[in-house]
């Protein structure tokens, strides 16, 4: 049995209930699937700044760096909200962006029949949605040179660079095709090619990349096209891949469709530690009341048994124990309606180890 090791950041808020839940859930899906994993526990975010004085301490980086996976809560909150800049909370999180070289962030999108009626649009047009959006992370306008508001011959003008390069797209779309081989081979590159420069690369690179993967078929579509059928059609949707500016907007829109940003789950990737995080933040409004939802930081614990420990078994197991609990009528209070069984965020995580099989 080879030996894993996990560095789990509750972060703040709710941080620290949710990933407690979330191990628990891991720990016995390994358990079952006969992985030995060891974890510690380090600090980011708000609880960082209190206890080191910085967001991101090196203790933490180095401990992720030499990790197979982190698990992250979620970090900020109104106590931070006045530091520095250079201080606050958030910059925990580009920090290890950073530090971890991660380029790839994949969110999928997945509607649980259970919850179809919960989604702001109509069930028949969201219970088949199953969608993995995989943005650009390090690259494109986010990154390039900037120029803030300048009075140039009397008026105001900024400024923002949108730089892509050949290898920045090949591997995002090497990821993409690779993601997509263990769903249903569908690829939908999306840019704006009629318009931008960066775009025409984008599409020209997608194409050629594509032809060593034989089981993924590709089609492009341009962004304002792909805004409208994420709404009118989701279900059509299996793998998009996009820049980090498309797959920003994109990724929140198609969060909607599910019904609570509690249910979310993502998995940061580079070429060495994986960062696995719910899309939410830190909830204060809820936090140490046990009324969080501990799903998408579940689900985020089974993209990193897929991901960076190589078990789709377990990963698989959770993904399954999460679908009958909902599917069981147990309820968080983000979810909640009247005939469900409400549960705490410790009690939902013992009801998924239950199904755990
Ligand atoms: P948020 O996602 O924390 O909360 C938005 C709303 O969703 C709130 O009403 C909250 O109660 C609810 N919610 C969020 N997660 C939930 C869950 N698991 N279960 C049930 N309800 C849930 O966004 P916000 O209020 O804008 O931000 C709060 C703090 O989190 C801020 O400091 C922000 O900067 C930070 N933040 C951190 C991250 C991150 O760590 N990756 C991401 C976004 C925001």
């Amino acid at each position: 049995m080879s030996s894993k090791n996990i560095v789990v950041i509750p972060g703040d808020g709710i941080g620290a209930e949710i990933t407690t839940a979330a191990l628990s859930v891991a720990q016995a899906a390994a358990d079952k699937c006969h992985i030995s994993f060891t974890y510690e526990t380090k600090q980011a975010g708000g609880a960082a700044i209190d206890a080191y004085g910085v967001p991101l301490p090196e203790d933490t980086i180095t401990a992720c760096r030499r990790a197979d996976g982190v698990l992250l809560g979620a970090v900020g909150g109104p106590k931070w909200d006045n530091v520095a800049p250079e201080l606050r909370a958030e910059k925990a999180i580009l920090g290890l962006r950073k530090e971890l070289g991660l380029y790839a962030n994949l969110r999928p999108i997945k509607v649980f029949p259970a919850l179809a009626g919960q989604s702001p649009l109509k069930p028949e047009i969201v219970s088949s949605v199953d969608i993995l959006i995989v943005r650009e992370l390090n690259g494109g306008i986010y990154y390039g040179a900037r120029q803030e508001a300048t009075v140039i011959n009397g008026v105001e003008q900024a400024c923002d660079n949108e730089i892509y390069s050949r290898p920045e797209v090949e591997r995002i779309v090497r990821l993409a095709c690779r993601a997509a081989i263990g769903r249903k081979g569908k690829l939908m590159s999306v840019d704006k090619a009629n318009v931008l420069a960066t775009s025409r690369l984008w599409r020209k690179v997608a194409a050629e990349v594509v032809q060593d993967f034989e089981q993924v078929q590709l089609n492009h579509m341009y962004v304002d096209n792909c805004a409208m059928q994420l709404v009118l059609n989701p279900g059509s949707f299996d793998v998009i891949v996009t820049s980090n500016l498309f797959g920003d907007i994109l990724s929140d829109e198609a969060a909607v469709l599910s019904g609570s940003i509690g249910l979310l789950p993502s998995a940061s990737l580079g070429d060495g530690t994986g960062l696995y995080e719910p899309i939410h933040g830190s909830a204060p409004d809820i936090a140490g009341q046990g009324l969080a939802n501990p799903l998408g930081t579940i689900l985020s614990a089974a993209m990193l048994f897929r991901y960076s420990l190589s078990s789709e078994q377990a990963a698989a197991m959770i993904d399954q124990a999460v679908e009958q609990v909902l599917n069981d009528g147990y309820r968080t209070a983000d979810i909640y309606q009247p005939g469900f069984t409400k549960v705490s965020t410790e009690e939902m995580g013992r009801q998924v180890i239950a199904r755990l099989r």
